[in-house]
């Protein structure tokens, strides 16, 4: 139970709710500070305003009848005057009282003398009890005698105590709507915290990936933060399914050259297999080995482009070079295929890129349209500045690609239906995206089946230095162009 307690003491809810109702009874004290102060201040001018007005009025007649004038006229108005207190003390400090109210029977004026100098001019108050107090103004006469005029004030009995009463009531009453209203809002504020929460909780519960925050219709901060949140999980579920299938995938393919590797290993060490017999196994199984290694390098440099820590080592270089030296370092395939590969460079056409990477861009590109166009076929590379892009064109008249595939192509390890026949492992076009990417541009893709395809890169004109796709780069794999290739 007191763990309970302490851990609700902890929750944001329960401090919201604290700080709503202290800051909502803090303030209503302070209003009724405020009217109380003003009040007894109003009230105390009043009763001043009354003593002042007789002491005006006492002082006008002592000054024009002396002693024996002011003494007559209180007497003979006695009964008007019954409620004040009228003193005169002449220079001698002789003290003459005038009329005492009846009810001032327990004032001892020689509480007065005490402090004398002090009362020459100003105001006293004396508690009678706890509700009533005397109050005395004193003024100097012009022969130095004192006049003193008092009276009782009942203020506090009338208005201060009643009003004391209903601030108390009315105090309380605020400090439990301040508590529950506080409770409420504050249970309400944190409703999208606790549905995040339950969904995070879920989430690590079941490992089911599917649970998301329900949307409210609103569009504040916290409705921002839990529609953040949920395209956070969107992200990550369809991450985590990407690396799954990638997984599932490299596991296939792998298992492939790794079966073939076992058997020449094995068929070499059956029998009396000769010397050169061994070797040629040997040499098989190196190059089986490479195919996995450009694999797994492919594969590993589609996921660092993808993450956005490919490291670019920019320089400005002219696209007309980077696909001139593409096409000469395949003529030779093209040849054999008797392809006629056409080039329309254009002139001054520069960019900020890995001229490694992009060399290594443009010979999966033209090896792809090599691959895939017929003997006799036609392919054209054509670049050109557009606009605040450069353009670079590949257009084959090959087999083309099936419109329900032309959405998949870009996938790791994807290959087309039609494809299986050629060689390759379906992860050309994936890294031609990330690279393109990470470098601020985009690729894409127009074809049908039978009359060709078209792959067009758009690189930023001016590329920028530090976005974060587009780092300094430490360009690995450098040896030739060919060699940064994915096995085809
Ligand atoms: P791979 O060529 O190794 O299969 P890629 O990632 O380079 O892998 O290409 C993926 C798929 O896209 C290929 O299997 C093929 O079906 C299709 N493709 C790519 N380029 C072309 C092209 N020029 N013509 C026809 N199909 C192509």
């Amino acid at each position: 139970m007191s763990s309970k307690l302490l851990s609700l003491g902890r929750t944001v809810t329960f401090r919201l709710n604290l700080w709503y109702a202290l800051i909502f009874i803090l303030s209503a004290s302070v209003l009724f500070l405020v009217f109380y102060v003003l009040l007894v201040v109003g009230l105390w001018r009043k009763d001043r305003e009354v003593i002042e007005s007789r002491l005006k009025e006492y002082a006008e007649i002592y000054q024009s009848g002396g002693f024996d004038a002011l003494s007559r006229w209180v007497r003979s108005t006695h009964e008007l005057q019954k409620a004040f207190f009228v003193q005169v003390v002449n220079r001698a400090g002789m003290q003459t009282l005038l009329i005492q109210p009846q009810d001032w029977g327990g004032f001892d004026s020689r509480i007065l003398q005490l402090g004398e100098r002090r009362l020459h001019e100003g105001w006293v108050r004396f508690p009678k009890d706890s509700e009533e107090e005397f109050m005395i103004g004193t003024i100097t006469l012009p022969d130095n005698s004192i006049l003193r005029v008092g009276r009782t004030t009942d203020n506090r009995k009338t208005l201060l105590l009643p009003f004391r009463t209903i601030a108390i009531a009315a105090m309380s009453l605020i400090a439990l709507v301040g508590i529950f209203g506080g409770a409420l809002f504050a249970y309400r504020a944190m409703r999208p915290v606790r549905q995040i929460v339950a969904t995070a909780r879920s989430i690590i519960d079941t490992g089911n990936l599917d649970a998301r925050v329900p949307a409210r219709r609103s569009d504040d901060e916290l409705e921002e933060l839990a529609q953040l949140f949920n395209r956070m999980l969107d992200k990550n579920q369809a991450l985590i399914k990407g690396m799954r299938e990638s997984l599932d995938n490299v596991a296939h393919d792998l298992r492939t050259p790794m079966a073939r590797l076992r058997g020449i290993a094995e068929m070499a060490l059956q029998g009396n297999a000769d010397l050169a017999t061994a070797r040629d196994a040997l040499v098989d199984c190196v190059e089986e080995s490479d195919r996995v290694l450009t694999m797994l390098k492919t594969l590993m440099d589609v996921a660092e482009a993808e993450a956005g820590v490919m490291k670019l080592n920019r320089e400005t270089v002219s696209i007309s070079d980077l696909i001139k030296d593409v096409i000469e370092l395949y003529e030779y395939v093209a040849e054999e295929k008797n392809i006629a590969v056409t080039s329309l460079p254009a002139e001054n056409c520069q960019a900020s890129v890995d001229a490694s990477r992009m060399r290594q861009v443009f010979a999966n590109l033209l090896d792809n349209a090599l691959k895939y166009t017929p003997e006799g076929g036609r392919i054209t590379v054509e670049n050109r500045n557009d606009h605040s892009s450069i353009l670079i064109q590949f257009r084959d008249t090959g087999i083309g690609i099936p419109a329900e595939e032309q959405g998949r192509i870009w996938e790791r390890l994807f290959r087309g239906d039609k494809s299986r026949s050629q060689r390759g492992l379906g992860l050309g076009l994936s890294l031609v995206k990330a690279v393109v990417e990470a470098h601020g541009g985009r690729v894409e893709v127009k074809s049908e089946v039978g009359q060709g395809s078209e792959f067009t890169v758009y690189l930023p004109a001016t590329v920028a230095q530090s976005s974060p796709n587009q780092l300094g780069f430490q360009s690995r794999g450098q040896g030739s162009p060919r060699s940064d290739l994915p096995f085809k």
